[in-house]
């Protein structure tokens, strides 16, 4: 039996307008827009039939030099060694820019804007102890809801209406979505990658599996952060949508441990300063033990990496460095690129003999056509 959505029969309409792809002119525009305002000049996101997006070198780069920076859009820290908003804490560790986006919506803390502390702490719960990134997809929507808001109150002002009159309006709901609206999509239970200890004869019911606990998911969310005029983002097609974008799109990152910048730079201090901090900071370090210096994993969407092409002989790398540490993900050239060629990297482990890097790419959507592949079919 398959799962019932009320709300996917509801917005019907408005769940086909946010997924109609936009017009190739428009998705151009956006990313130009997008380099633009990180004053990006050295590559350029274009578009061609077959691939769809693409990015490409507008200059020479030699091996190892650094193509570009790219900001995350949302990321999350694993549960395992998460250290953002404690829901005891009296005060919300998540910086401003952060909370306006979307935390405000999502935080435990007490100045939470969440119709429904309680309920967002169950759907917390629920993600931590099923996939992480349902917290993603979570950020996602409330990110868009925020949008919404935004761009309608400056609406009503240009206007002169009366603010917060609750009357829909699509085309600033589509505004809001653009950012998520670029990221290729497929529903999570169809394009995720099938476990090595799931037979191919129980597929079917995996994935019916997989779709019931994003619908038990977006249940627990939808009773912490409904909005009424938003509601399409609460419906089941959507909510798989998203989260089959950030399985298809990751980039897992690690990023180091704030606890062992503060321990390396009390040892960077100079005498007295030094011993005097270190009387009290020696206490710290034998109750950590060997756990002091554990990194923060995470999972985060980075928008102009996710347009990258694969390929099984990339000119690229991307990853996060030891001092990429604010949420910057870095693409460096690992062999020379000549200006107006395509950039690539590898979703997966290019070094695989061909079979295995065949079983593993299809969860992307596509078969690999790289020179390598050719080769050696
Ligand atoms: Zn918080
Ligand atoms: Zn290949």
């Amino acid at each position: 039996m398959d799962i019932y959505c009320p709300v996917d029969e509801r917005c019907s309409a408005v769940i086909s307008a946010l997924l109609e792809p936009l017009p190739p002119l428009k998705i151009q525009e956006y990313y130009e827009r997008l380099l633009a305002s990180r004053n990006c000049s050295t590559i350029q996101v274009k578009l061609d039939g077959e691939f769809g997006k693409g990015v490409y070198a507008q200059q020479d780069f030699a091996e190892g030099e650094l193509i570009f920076r790219d900001q995350m859009l949302f990321g999350c820290q694993h549960p395992s060694n998460k250290i953002e908003c404690m829901e005891d804490a009296k005060k919300c560790s998540i910086a401003d820019a952060d909370w306006d986006s979307c935390h405000s919506l999502l935080c435990l803390g007490e100045k939470s804007k969440a119709p429904s502390r309680a309920a967002l702490d169950k759907f917390t719960q629920h993600a931590n102890e099923t996939n992480d990134i349902f917290l993603l997809a979570a950020k996602a929507i409330a990110y868009t809801i925020l949008r919404y808001r935004k761009l309608k109150t400056s609406c009503e002002r240009k206007r002169k209406l009366p603010d917060s009159s609750d009357c829909f309006d699509l085309s600033l709901l589509r505004e809001a979505w653009r950012p998520i609206s670029m990221g290729h999509k497929r529903r999570w239970w169809e394009c995720m990658a099938l476990p090595e200890d799931v037979d191919s004869s129980e597929e079917v019911t995996f994935r019916m599996q997989i779709k019931e606990l994003a619908f038990q998911s977006l249940q627990l969310l939808k009773d912490a952060i409904y909005d009424k005029e938003c509601e399409a983002l609460f419906s089941l097609e959507l909510y798989g949508q998203i989260i089959g974008m950030f399985e298809l799109n990751n980039l897992d990152l690690v990023v180091a441990s704030p606890v062992e910048d503060y321990f390396l730079y009390i040892d960077d201090l100079h005498s007295p300063e030094k011993e005097e901090v270190e009387k009290v900071s020696h206490q710290f370090l034998d109750a950590l033990g060997e756990e002091y210096a554990v990194s923060c994993e995470g999972t985060a969407f980075f928008p102009i990496q996710s347009c990258m092409n694969h390929s099984c002989q990339p000119n690229a790398r991307a990853f996060k460095r030891e001092e990429d540490r604010d949420g910057e993900a870095t693409i460096l050239a690992c062999k020379p690129i000549h200006k107006g060629e395509e950039i690539t990297i590898s979703y997966i482990d290019e070094s695989l003999p061909f079979e295995e890097r065949r079983a593993a790419l299809p969860d992307y959507g596509f078969t690999c056509r790289c020179s390598k592949c050719q080769e050696e079919s």
